[in-house]
Parts: C-alpha cells; structure tokens; sequence
C-alpha cells in the first residue's frame, strides 16, 4: 500500500482578519481522487483548503488555509509519498500587506480601495522538482483558450508526470470533460462523465506509471 498526496479545494489569502481571497473550488475531485486511490488499495492524504464537500473514510485529511500553508504540508508529506496529485485550486496572488484591525471605510468616504497583490508560490511546480525518480506527479488544467497547448506548457514547466485538461463546465458540477496528457505530449485519453470515473482513470493511468 502507498501513499498519495492530493491536493484539494481552494486556498483563502486574507485581507484582514475577516476578509480573504478564494475561488469557486469545490473540493470534489479530490474526494473522487481519494475514493479511486482507496479503491486501487492505496492511502490518499489530502491536503485541502476549506470545503463543505466529505472526503471518504480512511483518507487521511491535512486541513489548511493559505496557499503557503498548503506547499508547507505538501513539502513535508511528499518526500514518503508515491505520487501527488494536484488537484486544488490554490489562489495564485495573495494581497502584499495583511490588516491586522478590519479595514473600515469609515476614514476613507468615497475613497474606494486599491490594493497591490503578489504572487505565491506554485505547489505543484515546487513538488515537481523536489521529486525523486521512483515519484510521479499529475497536474490540472482549466482553460478557457488554446487548451492542449497551455496546458502543456504547464506539464512542462511544473515537470508533470501527466496533465489532466479540464473545462470550465467541470466547476461546482459532479460532471466533467477532459484529456489527459503525458510527459511527451501525447494524449493518453478523452473523456466525458462523472467525476468520479474520471477519477478512477486518472488514478489507473498515474499508478501504471
Ligand atoms: O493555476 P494553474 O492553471 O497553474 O494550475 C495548474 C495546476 O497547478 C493544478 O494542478 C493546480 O493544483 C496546481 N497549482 C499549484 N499551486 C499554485 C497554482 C496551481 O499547485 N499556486
């Protein structure tokens, strides 16, 4: 039995104390990630960001908030892992500064409000490269454009094992559409159904690896 790390669900990046950054993640191709790593007899460890969606029984679930927070697990866990699988939506900009009193507009009438984000670390870029010859890595890529090329770009330099490529259709849906790519750009499969087939054969292609 090995261990999986999957990456899961959205990162918050805070503004202050009640304010955060996020996206529309749900969270629920993690859960059908681990559910097909469970039923391919191996031990899914998630790393997530808030999500109301359960992940399955016997996964073992690293709660986290940031997208710093998350590559921090991620870094820790991936050395007695088999393969990650990067199947979160971490917020790529996080604001440069952090309020540590809630920011009013009290002082400030009519003046509206800019604020200067910075980038965060790339999670999956930064596994990939740390990542021994007997490991593996897959990727996700939700495109609105030129599909196959961008996400290839993103295999290559995230150093992916494959590239999962999905729609914006899949988002908050149990359904999804996507290809998967390998490390030589070839397309290993099309498919269309629920999240939790498609799951399976991710899980079936990155394990035969
Ligand atoms: O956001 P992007 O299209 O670059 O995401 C592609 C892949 O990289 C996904 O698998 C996602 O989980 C991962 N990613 C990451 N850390 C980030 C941004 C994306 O691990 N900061």
């Amino acid at each position: 039995m090995a261990r999986i790390l999957i990456t899961s669900g959205p990162t918050r990046e805070y503004l202050d104390p009640v304010r955060f950054l996020t996206n529309g993640s749900s969270g629920q191709m993690g859960a059908a990630l681990a559910q097909a790593v469970l039923h391919a007899g191996h031990q899914p460890l998630i790393v997530t960001g808030p999500v109301a969606t359960l992940y399955p029984n016997g996964a073992e679930i690293w709660p986290v908030e940031t997208t710093r927070e998350m590559l921090t697990a991620c870094q820790k866990l991936f050395p007695d892992c088999w393969g990650v699988i990067g199947a979160a939506a971490p917020c790529d900009y996080r604001p440069e500064s952090f309020s540590t009193s809630k920011i009013s507009k009290k002082n400030r009438p009519s003046a509206g409000l800019t604020m200067h984000f910075v980038e965060t670390p790339d999670i999956l870029a930064a596994l990939g490269h740390m990542k021994r010859s007997d490991q593996w890595s897959v990727g996700f890529a939700l495109e609105t454009e030129n599909g196959p090329a961008h996400a290839l770009e993103k295999l290559r330099r995230k150093n992916c094992d494959f590239i999962v490529l999905n729609s914006l259709t899949a988002m908050n849906s149990d359904k999804t559409e996507l290809q998967i790519f390998d490390s030589s750009g070839q397309q290993q499969a099309v498919f269309c159904g629920s999240k939790n087939e498609a799951a399976a054969k991710i899980v079936q292609l990155a394990l035969g690896k």
